[in-house]
């Protein structure tokens, strides 16, 4: 018989729009003459307000590629459509908060049923960026010099935020880089160049997160690895994205023609195996599963490469860096997805 994938996707983050367009691209791809034969595919649709909707309407989601908009409040966000209980496997492709982050794969974990990616653990450390960075130091990872803040500092009363400038700026300098530490798609991150900038995102980013984040800035090069599997994890051919803007923000991000990705990277072979390295490294430090893509500073002046960020549910859109870097690599997206539903599977049974 066929396996029915539930296919999860929408979501309470700012990434909702990006999850519904990586969701169609995924049905295409298991409905794919390789795949049909294999698998049915069942849609499940998380509102902006967390409510749940079923195959009909999840359908017309994808059909539309339009978010559902003007919501009515929903007393039942925990009542999850009958049809859940048909799923053999769940595809959930949630980016950001309240679904890349462990909330869901908590949920699937008690449901007992497997599925595609990260478990609670490694969804969550690769998150928050504080945690994933610590993770990364202990794993023996290089990276950007960064300090930690929290809300509660920076609204402190009496107020300790001209010392925490003060440590911020002599340990770090300027440009540091000022990120709430849980979301994702450069929401909320701020460049600062002087004490009034790092003020004003201090200030900004306590707004997103009560954990905040700043790192030394770098002057480098942006490059991304793709890692697929679970014990036995497998490294992609690496993308590299080149922009003109100040940094890799939202806009740049999501404005088509503002970015330009290469793959593969033009870089040494020296660089291209120690990075594939780091980012095997990297996956395993977290305890990812399925996939990950893993992004990496570059400096090229003095060779030194240093880890970025980890991301246990990246973009999955037919344009998406993952699935390409993929595709450049011989992992065409129709067998690429029908993989990560097999790696779920297996990890299933192996942790039972
Ligand atoms: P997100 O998870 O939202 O993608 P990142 O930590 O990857 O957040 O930061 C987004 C972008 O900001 C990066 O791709 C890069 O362009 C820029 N950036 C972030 N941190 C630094 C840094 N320490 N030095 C230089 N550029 C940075
Ligand atoms: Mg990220
Ligand atoms: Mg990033």
């Amino acid at each position: 018989a066929k396996l029915r994938v539930g296919l999860l996707f929408g979501g309470r983050s700012g990434e909702h729009e990006v999850s519904i367009k990586s969701a169609r691209a995924i049905q295409g791809a298991l409905s794919a003459d390789e795949n049909a034969s294999k698998y049915d595919v069942l849609p499940f649709y998380i509102q902006k307000d967390g409510l749940w909707q079923a195959p009909a309407t999840a359908q017309q989601v994808l059909d539309s590629g339009k978010a559902l908009q003007n919501l009515a409040p929903s007393p039942n966000l925990w009542q999850f459509p009958a049809e859940a209980n048909q799923v053999d496997v769940w595809f959930p492709i949630l980016h950001g908060p309240n679904g890349e982050d462990g909330t869901i794969q908590g949920l699937l974990t008690l449901m007992q049923v497997p599925y595609v990616g990260s478990g609670v653990l490694g969804s969550a450390a690769g998150m928050d960026k504080i945690a994933m960075k610590d993770v990364f130091a202990q794993a023996g990872l290089a990276q950007v010099k960064y300090v930690v803040v929290t809300r509660a500092q920076v609204y402190s009363n009496p107020c300790v935020f001209p010392k925490l400038c003060d440590d911020i700026e002599a340990n770090l300098g300027y440009p540091c880089f000022v990120k709430p530490a849980n979301l994702g798609s450069s929401v909320g991150i701020a460049k600062v160049r002087n004490r009034t900038e790092l003020e004003a995102a201090l200030d900004n980013a306590a707004s997103y997160d009560r954990r905040i984040i700043v790192e030394q800035g770098v002057i480098a090069r942006e490059v991304e690895c793709a890692v697929l599997g679970n014990d036995n994890p497998k490294a992609s051919v690496l993308g590299e994205i080149t922009f003109s803007s100040d940094f890799y923000d939202y806009e740049t991000k999501y404005t088509e023609g503002l970015a330009e990705l290469l793959i593969p990277a033009p870089l040494p072979s020296s660089v291209v195996s120690q990075i594939q390295e780091m980012a095997i490294q990297a996956f395993a430090a977290v305890d990812a599963a399925g996939l990950s893509r893993v992004d990496f500073f570059y400096v090229e002046s003095t060779g030194e490469i240093l880890i970025n960020e980890i991301n246990t549910l990246p973009g999955f859109t037919a344009t998406s860096m993952y699935p390409q870097m993929w595709a450049h690599t011989g992992v065409p997206f129709t067998n690429l997805v029908d993989q990560l539903i097999q790696f779920a599977l297996e990890r299933h049974s192996s942790t039972k």
